[in-house]
């Protein structure tokens, strides 16, 4: 596991930005955001330079060769000048790399890099998203242990918990998204986590953080949120006092659709388990694609803010066309969270569902392949944006009344807005909803 040893944010912040003054504030417009961009008023203060830790934070100043790129070690191993060296490793005096399931040197940076953008101690990088996930939980439950999370999810988490977790004896139980009364209900003895996505997958809905917080601590349980959909840039769920914040780095963290990775952040302590039970799971990134992950991070902020700008745009569009029935995106007024997400987030995101008034699952699709500028296909965050009608995309083998369950409707889309601009977007989807 790597900590944030050499790059406190706030300190290394300092050290490379003296000057850095805060943004100017901006007027608020109705909906929260400040005219002229997609931010909210909530975070206005908060001034985080995103950018400068992106480009700068966890990485040496002098690297090998004089680089001003960190180098990719293409090694399976780490050798020892002598005996002595493997001893002293062993018992600790002498940290560095020895076997490349335990990590490799670009690894050890790019955790550093995405500790401080979220505001942690110490980060994890794993292969994907969900060996984030399905190594958080192996390291942190045993047989008899139960789990509660909130059933608005990515479907292989739920897949997850429901088929897998319960072969080795764990207790998975669902409640409703952001029914904070029902999951206190649920709560037991044995209960070990409490689950949430936020902004959930693909219905927007968005967690009050801090009451999920206080409620794991006022039962002595802990808390993940998978902030996938929002990024550091939009959701700080440790300050809020969320012990784990997870990512699917392989959407806006990497941000190109080129990579698979996922991370997982919260105090070294914590995390101390789930490290040791990644080095037997080997499930870690190659130095080439973690070269790809430093290299898309660069550009975090940038692309981050063209998304939330994309989103806003989309979705304030849709909810005004007639042959809309509903958007979810939580910048709405009309979004059941709108207050929550206000109040806790930056800004919105890139990902936009919404359902197509009175049309069945073909007329949906219809819209689907009359957009131009979106590619059809799972995942969101990157650059490209990309469209999907949830029932067939995820959801195909699942009965109606399975989909209607997990609040799938027929004539849903999730469209996740890429960094192209808002303009061409908007009149795409004009375009595409005339067909
Ligand atoms: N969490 C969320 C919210 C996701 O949407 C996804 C994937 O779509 C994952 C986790 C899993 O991430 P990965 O695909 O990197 O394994």
């Amino acid at each position: 596991m790597t900590t944030n040893q050499t790059t406190d944010p706030k300190t290394r912040r300092r050290a490379v930005h003296p000057a850095a003054k805060a943004r100017p504030e901006a007027k608020p417009q109705a909906d929260g955001a400040p005219s002229g961009t997609a931010e909210t008023e909530s975070f206005k203060e908060s001034a985080e330079r995103f950018s400068t830790l992106a480009v700068h934070a966890g990485e040496d100043r002098q690297k090998l060769g004089h680089s001003i790129t960190d180098p990719i070690f293409a090694s399976s191993t780490y050798t020892f000048e002598n005996t002595q060296a493997v001893i002293d490793f062993i018992e600790q005096r002498q940290p560095r790399e020895e076997y490349g399931r335990y990590g490799n040197p670009s690894q050890r940076v790019v955790e550093r890099k995405l500790a401080a953008l979220e505001g942690g101690e110490a980060a994890l990088l794993f292969s994907t998203g969900m060996s984030a996930l399905v190594g958080l939980l192996m390291a942190k439950l045993s047989s008899g242990d139960e789990v509660i999370f909130f059933d608005e999810c990515y479907h292989r988490s739920r897949e997850f918990c429901a088929k897998h977790l319960a072969r080795f004896g764990v207790v998975t139980r669902q409640v409703a998204a952001c029914d904070y009364e029902a999951m206190a209900r649920a709560i037991t003895p044995r209960t070990r986590l409490l689950i949430s996505e936020s902004p959930t997958n693909p219905h927007l809905s968005v967690v009050d953080l801090e009451r999920f917080a206080e409620l794991g601590q006022r039962h002595g349980v802990e808390t993940l949120i998978d902030a996938t959909l929002a990024t550091p840039l939009n959701l700080r769920p440790l300050a809020a006092g969320i012990d784990y914040v997870l990512h699917s780095a392989t959407k806006y963290l990497g941000g190109h659709n080129d990579l698979l990775a996922g991370v997982v952040v919260g105090s070294k302590e914590k995390l101390e388990p789930v490290e040791k039970l990644r080095g037997i799971m080997g499930a870690i990134n190659a130095p080439q694609n973690i070269y790809l992950l430093s290299r898309g991070l660069k550009t975090f902020e940038l692309r981050m803010r063209r998304h939330n700008e994309n989103g806003l745009a989309v979705a304030r569009f849709l909810a005004e066309h007639p042959r809309i029935e509903r958007v979810y995106y939580p910048g709405l007024p009309s979004h059941p969270y709108y207050e929550v997400a206000r109040r806790t987030m930056r800004g919105f995101g890139g990902l936009v569902t919404f359902l197509v008034r009175g049309a069945d699952w073909r007329a949906t699709a219809r819209v689907v392949d009359s957009v131009r500028i979106p590619r059809i296909g799972p995942s969101l965050g990157g650059v490209e944006s990309l469209i999907e009608q949830p029932l067939v995309m995820s959801y195909y083998s699942c009965t109606p009344a399975e989909r209607a369950s997990y609040g799938i409707y027929d004539n849903m889309i999730r469209l996740a807005c890429g960094i192209e601009n808002p303009e061409d977007l908007v009149a795409d989807l004009a375009q595409a909803l005339e067909q």
